[in-house]
């Protein structure tokens, strides 16, 4: 059964139900009639038998005979026996008979004489007979009128007659329920088969995807908003987002190898230029001290990105917590504010008791980022300024500068990894600290504003909800 297609399957289940129901149908259609229709012969019958019930006289002379309307005459008892002509002797298969009181018969037709020659008279009740396996209606009535009295009519009529009228129907039935089950059979074979082609199509798209690992290349399956299209669209979205990630791990790879090109070829010249002959005390320090610094510039970078990668890829494995965010940053201001670069200050302002569900971890890294950015592109004697505000649904945090500030057209730019507006100015910097506040910012569901004049100094904004 799994290895049916779901067309087979779903064609086979309603094939199932739509015989079951015929054959149901069939049943119930069938009984039904047969009832009715048994009941109707048997209406007849009595209706007949009692019709001619009147039709049957007594008249003492001949003289008072109607010649014109009798059917048949005899000589009974002192008199005349009269059958009107009215008499229905056989109407409908329905056979009625004429008989004495000692059971002989006097006038019509009984199909079954011999074997109702033993079945007594019952007056005004039905009752059945089985001969040569046929079922039998018989039907007496007790003649009472003057001169009739002891006299017995009898009406016949068999079930075969019902059961004639029954077998049109049911030849109607079997000709047409059987003809509707086999269209409808093929008809919903070829639906479910049309219905289903999309799924067909969607397979064989992403078996090419896949074995070309392609992902740039997608399912399409048309308009439509069924179900079916909806599954593509799923689809799509998956590879888009696939194709996002490999392309995102690409950039990474190909941005870490060329960061880490600069310092390792700085390491190899050195050691090539103070190799290639005999040097002095000062040049081999000189050359130390320069791929003390490359290494340690490395081995930064390395570490940053660790972070950087751990937060995009295994976010969940920062723990969140009730977090004083007041408390977090007064404590690193105070610990910033001593370094004193450039002859810049420091000042803060922190609002009690701001708390927020985040990780102190991050949060802490965030503000630092910050306001090392703010140190190393604040101006000689400039100053810094951090404020943390209770808004109404968030926590405002904010750190401002008057250094060299941010071109309008770098502004969005410099969130990106390993973006640097000017190489030159940003010191140990590897274009990593926004980049990382951006992934802080959004881990914590928040998000970071730049507003800045190049010359007049920059303030960036964090919104983080409460
Ligand atoms: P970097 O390591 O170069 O500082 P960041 O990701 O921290 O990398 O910053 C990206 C770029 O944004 C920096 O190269 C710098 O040009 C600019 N930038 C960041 N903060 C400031 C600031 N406070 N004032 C002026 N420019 C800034």
């Amino acid at each position: 059964m799994k290895n049916l297609s779901i067309r087979f399957k779903i064609t086979l289940w309603f094939t199932i139900i739509l015989v079951f129901t015929v054959f149901c149908t069939y049943v119930i259609v069938f009984s039904v009639n047969r009832q009715l229709i048994l009941k109707t012969v048997r209406d007849e019958l009595i209706r007949t038998v009692e019709d001619n019930v009147d039709e049957v006289e007594y008249y003492k002379s001949i003289g008072n005979i109607d010649l014109h309307e009798v059917d048949y005459y005899m000589l009974f008892r002192d008199g005349y026996l009269e059958i009107d002509d009215d008499f229905l002797g056989c109407v409908n298969e329905v056979y009625t008979s004429l008989y004495n009181e000692n059971a002989v018969l006097l006038y019509g037709e009984n199909p079954i004489s011999r074997q109702t020659a033993d079945t007594g008279f019952l007056d005004a009740k039905i009752q059945r007979l089985m001969v040569h396996n046929t079922l039998y209606y018989v039907f007496d009535r007790r003649l009472t009128s003057e001169g009739l009295e002891g006299l017995w009519l009898r009406g016949i009529v068999s079930e075969n007659q019902g059961m004639r009228e029954m077998s049109s129907i049911t030849r109607l039935l079997l000709l047409f329920l059987p003809s509707y089950v086999t269209v409808s059979v093929i008809g919903g074979y070829f639906f479910a088969k049309r219905t289903l082609r999309p799924i067909q199509e969607i397979l064989e798209s992403v078996r090419k995807i896949g074995i070309s690992g392609d992902l740039k290349k997608r399912i399409d399956l048309g308009k439509g908003k069924d179900e079916l299209h909806q599954l593509a669209a799923g689809f799509n979205e998956m590879f888009q987002r696939l194709d996002d990630a490999f392309e995102a791990e690409r950039r990474f790879t190909s941005d870490v190898s060329h960061e880490l090109r600069t310092p390792v070829s700085v390491i190899k010249t050195q050691c090539e230029i103070v190799l290639e002959e005999p040097r002095s005390v000062e040049e081999y320090e000189r050359a130390l001290h320069t791929i003390q610094g490359q290494s340690r510039k490395m081995s930064r970078l390395i570490s940053d990105m660790l972070d950087f990668t751990r937060l995009q890829m295994r976010a969940e494995s920062y723990v969140c917590e009730a977090v004083d965010l007041s408390e977090i940053v007064r404590e690193i201001c105070f610990d910033m504010s001593l370094i004193r670069d450039k002859d810049i200050t420091l000042d803060y302002e922190a609002e009690d008791d701001v708390r927020i569900w985040g990780n102190r971890k991050l949060l802490s890294r965030l503000l630092v980022n910050l306001i090392n950015n703010a140190y190393r592109y604040g101006r000689e004697g400039g100053y810094i300024s951090v404020g943390l505000k209770q808004e109404k649904e968030y926590v405002r945090l904010s750190v401002s500068d008057n250094g060299i500030g941010i071109a309008n057209e770098e502004q969005s730019k410099i969130f990106h990894r390993f973006y640097q507006v000017d190489h030159s100015r940003s010191g140990n910097g590897m274009g990593l600290g926004l980049a990382m506040v951006s992934e802080i910012v959004q881990f914590h569901g928040g998000e970071i504003r730049v507003e800045s004049e190049p010359g007049k100094g920059s303030t960036f904004m964090v919104f983080l909800k409460k």
